[in-house]
């Protein structure tokens, strides 16, 4: 057979051969005792590690998190039906791990790093799903925005890149619909997109995939899956992964946006396995260390010093919450984790206000550090503004006869109401948030129905585009709002609005 090889493959061949070293690996062997409900337990293993991946029987993989003194206690992260007891378990000497690369840009995965789109993956390189969070001297102060597209929260509740941001809502209130239309607005920035999601029906993952590659999001995000028929454990794992494939952008000084959708899912799937494992319950049952859980994921968003390659990883937990009870014990743990949270009400998303960003009770500790030019310059009040047309808005409702003054504010209320009501899925872009809040400063809107200013924003975007498209992206690139720039849209206003008609 070798006469037909060709020479240089044979004496390749032969080379490798010689060179070939045989080296023995040491496995250590227990034995299951126990076992149902996803969870393992193991004697005669006792080198185990925190964290260590098991190997089971028919290739089945579990991971040690009870370390005792004779035994050890494990939770299985495929199926665990055909995990037996007395069966025999390889103490592989390593832990959990995910691929990590450019390689996974465009493609969906479950916690372990297995391809769920069907295609084959080619991984680069291997991260622990559990890593240290960046040390403080690594760390710079956050100061680049972080431009999420929606005109409540760029110019209220600015996001900065390496900061944490949570989204905090009951359900159905448009939280995941934050989350992506951010991640859609980062089409023509910079920013690498990883979306986690864990829990959720497998359904609304491919809708949600789909949304992202019809919109030509998908080759600069990694989905990251744990469906809800998934494991508790693989839930568990599924936003240390997200954040071990963050991070390894964050390290090669790219921007990065995770979003973990949602943590209240997280916090319950961390439950399920504690009490499986016979850990003690403390508070709604949730285990001890659910704080420590969540605030060793978190600080893992940072933004990097120069020196350690300057890129960021910026986080967008969610969290659900019960009746609007944000005071429970989950939403209290998280919002003291955070930098600020974006709080969505659902009495103002049924009443058309969407997205329903309760503006009172949302924060960014950050603040206008995080912020462009070009907002700092046109949103200075607005919070106010806005708090205090809110605080009228009840009272006008009991009195008909109101003063010029309030009648003024409230109609200045009711306009900043209606801009702030955006579609789902359509971001704006720098300049055109700051010709809105411009206009609205100048109150070019003030003798504008209520009901046509839609209308009217949309010509004036359409108008601007076509006569000041210079001036559209010279703002757009550089964030900034000058003297002249002001002057120059004030004028565009008032041609529009002689040339305007209904
Ligand atoms: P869940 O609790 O199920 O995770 P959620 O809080 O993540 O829900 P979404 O799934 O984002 O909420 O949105 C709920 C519904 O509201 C969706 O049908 C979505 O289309 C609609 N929606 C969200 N934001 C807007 C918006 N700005 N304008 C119009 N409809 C919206
Ligand atoms: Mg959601």
């Amino acid at each position: 057979m070798y006469n037909y090889m060709p020479e240089g493959i044979s004496a390749f061949l032969k080379k490798r051969l010689d060179e070939h070293t045989v080296s023995t690996i040491k496995y250590d062997y227990g034995t299951v005792t126990k076992t149902g409900d996803g969870v393992a337990r193991i004697s005669n293993l006792p080198k185990c590690k925190y964290g260590e991946l098991l190997r089971f029987e028919n290739d089945v993989y579990g991971m040690a998190l009870d370390l005792e003194e004779d035994r050890i206690g494990a939770v299985i992260l495929d199926t665990s039906d055909t995990v037996y007891e007395n069966s025999t378990v390889i103490g592989t000497g390593e832990v959990a791990e995910t691929p990590v690369g450019n390689s996974l840009l465009g493609r969906v995965i479950d916690p372990i790093g297995r391809p769920l789109d069907g295609r084959f993956l080619i991984p680069e390189e291997y991260y622990p799903c559990e890593r240290h969070a960046p040390k403080i001297i690594e760390r710079r102060p956050i100061d680049t925005p972080l431009q999420t597209g929606i005109l409540a929260i760029d110019s209220m509740i600015p996001i900065g890149r390496g900061q944490r941001e949570l989204i905090i809502g009951d359900r159905q209130t448009g939280k995941t619909s934050i989350a992506i239309d951010t991640i859609l607005n980062q089409k023509n920035s910079d920013v690498i997109c990883v979306y986690c999601c864990i829990g959720q029906k497998a359904s609304s993952i491919s809708g949600l995939v789909e949304t992202l590659r019809d919109k030509g999001a998908l080759p600069y995000t990694v989905v990251v899956a744990a469906t809800a028929s998934d494991s508790p454990a693989m839930q568990y794992l599924a936003p240390f992964t997200a954040a071990s494939i963050s991070e390894w952008f964050m390290e090669k000084g790219k921007d990065v946006l995770v979003v973990y959708d949602d943590l209240s899912k997280h916090a319950v799937a961390y439950r399920t396995m504690s009490l499986l494992l016979m850990r003690p319950p403390g508070r709604e049952a949730y285990p001890g260390d659910i704080f420590y859980l969540h605030s060793r994921l978190l600080e893992r968003s940072a933004c990097m010093s120069e020196a350690c390659a300057g890129g960021s990883v910026t986080a967008l937990p969610i969290i659900e919450t019960m009746a609007g009870n944000i005071s429970a014990y989950i939403p209290t743990n998280v919002i003291s984790i955070t930098d600020g949270q974006i709080y969505l009400e659902e009495e103002l998303f049924h009443s058309g206000i969407r997205p329903a960003v309760n503006t009172g009770l949302s924060v960014s500790r950050v603040g206008r550090a995080a912020q462009c030019g070009a907002m700092k310059r046109v949103s200075g009040t607005l919070r106010i503004e806005l708090s205090k047309f809110r605080e009228m808005a009840v009272f006008a409702r009991f009195g008909s006869d109101v003063d010029s003054s309030t009648a003024k504010l409230l109609k200045k209320g009711q306009i900043l109401t209606e801009l702030f009501k955006q579609k789902k899925a359509s971001p704006f872009t720098v300049f055109e948030e700051t010709v809105i809040l411009l206009a609205y400063k100048c109150d070019v809107f003030d003798d504008i129905e209520i009901k046509r200013l839609n209308d009217f924003t949309q010509k004036l975007f359409a108008f601007l585009k076509k006569s000041y498209s210079v001036l559209a992206s010279s703002i757009n690139q550089s964030g900034d709002l000058s003297d002249d720039d002001e002057a120059e849209l004030k004028k565009a206003f008032s041609i529009f609005k002689g040339s305007y008609h209904e």
